[in-house]
């Protein structure tokens, strides 16, 4: 059993402007968390950045274009209008400054390099401690502080590149990860699966959503107690889970479904992202050979992010 962290500080650079919800700090206090004496068994290996060709197994070229084309020579420049209507939405977009171009090829770059490592056997699991997020970005758009969808990349890139049959995609941050069902729900070679609050932007995930029969959608609403949302996340996604064929699990960690985060209405507390990835690490073992790769995603509040980043540490590290 090994585990790795796929992490490069151009990741940081990327700031979307000053009190931008999706700052540098988050990502700051997440490594500062995982750098702990206790995980001194963790692997940090050296990350490459992102091959256009990767990116262009998810997005258009033309918006790949649109997007390095758009990184200003100084200041900020916002690449998305939003035009979902939520009364749950504090109005902020994805916004590039002049060392965007680099965050987002990292960002991209850790999750094939953890694909990589994965599917030749070098580490058992991965955690790409990446920014800016991914899993609201669409094919040809920005949307939701995302610029690549750096796990739709990372799981087409595991299927074209290592010839896998299908991969499974759980998403458990606060908001539906709609980007990646965009990318996905006609194509029953990836099963995606998300939870997250409805109402809530971008407003969609409804259980009614289910693609090519690959999606599943488990909305849950605003102050839904805690033990309500484990119960569903058990019966549902765990249920379904254990129902699916897949070669590598993939997984959406967003942390702002914790109790503390100003985004959420949700409950959760640290401790329970120990449970959701053990949880989700016990299905690996069985269906895939433990061969799991976790991808950050959002999470604002910056000490609950770093205490549930570290408590899905341990239980990458305590794997079975
Ligand atoms: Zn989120």
């Amino acid at each position: 059993m090994t585990t790795s962290c796929y992490y490069d500080p151009h990741c940081v650079d990327h700031d979307p402007g000053v009190n931008h919800s999706e700052r540098s700090a988050r990502l700051k206090e997440i490594v500062m968390a995982l750098k702990d004496p206790s995980f001194k068994d963790v692997r940090w290996p050296a990350v490459a950045p992102g091959r256009k060709e990767d990116i262009l197994l998810v997005h258009t070229p033309a918006y790949v274009d649109f997007v390095f084309d758009s990184v200003p020579q100084s200041g900020y420049r916002e690449i998305e209008v939003n035009d979902v209507v939520s009364d749950y939405d504090e109005g902020e977009v994805t916004v590039l400054c002049p060392k965007s171009g680099d965050a987002v090829l990292y960002a991209v770059g850790s999750v094939t390099g953890a694909v990589d490592d994965v599917l030749t056997g070098k580490t058992t699991n991965a955690f790409c401690a990446v920014r800016p997020p991914g899993h609201h970005a669409l094919p040809d758009k920005a949307m939701g502080f995302c610029v690549f969808n750096n796990i739709a990349i990372g799981a087409r890139y595991a299927q074209k590149r290592y010839n896998l049959g299908r991969v499974a995609i759980v998403d458990f941050d606060l908001h539906h990860g709609n980007g990646t069902q965009a990318v996905f729900e006609k194509d029953p070679s990836v099963f995606f699966c998300s939870t997250h609050q409805l109402p809530l932007w971008p407003e969609s995930g409804y259980a009614e959503e289910t693609g090519a029969g690959n999606i599943l959608n488990v909305p849950m609403e605003p102050h839904l107690p805690r033990e309500a949302w484990l119960q569903r996340w058990k019966d549902l996604v765990l249920g379904r889970l254990e129902q699916e064929a897949f070669d590598c699990l993939f997984v959406s960690a967003g942390f702002d479904a914790h109790k503390n985060d100003h985004k959420s209405c949700q409950s959760l507390e640290t401790d329970d992202y120990f449970r959701l990835m053990a949880d989700l690490l016990s299905v690996a073992e069985r269906k895939c050979r433990s061969r799991t790769i976790v991808v950050l995603e959002g999470g604002y509040d910056i000490h609950a992010s770093a205490s549930s980043a570290a408590a899905v540490m341990r239980a990458l590290l305590a794997a079975p």
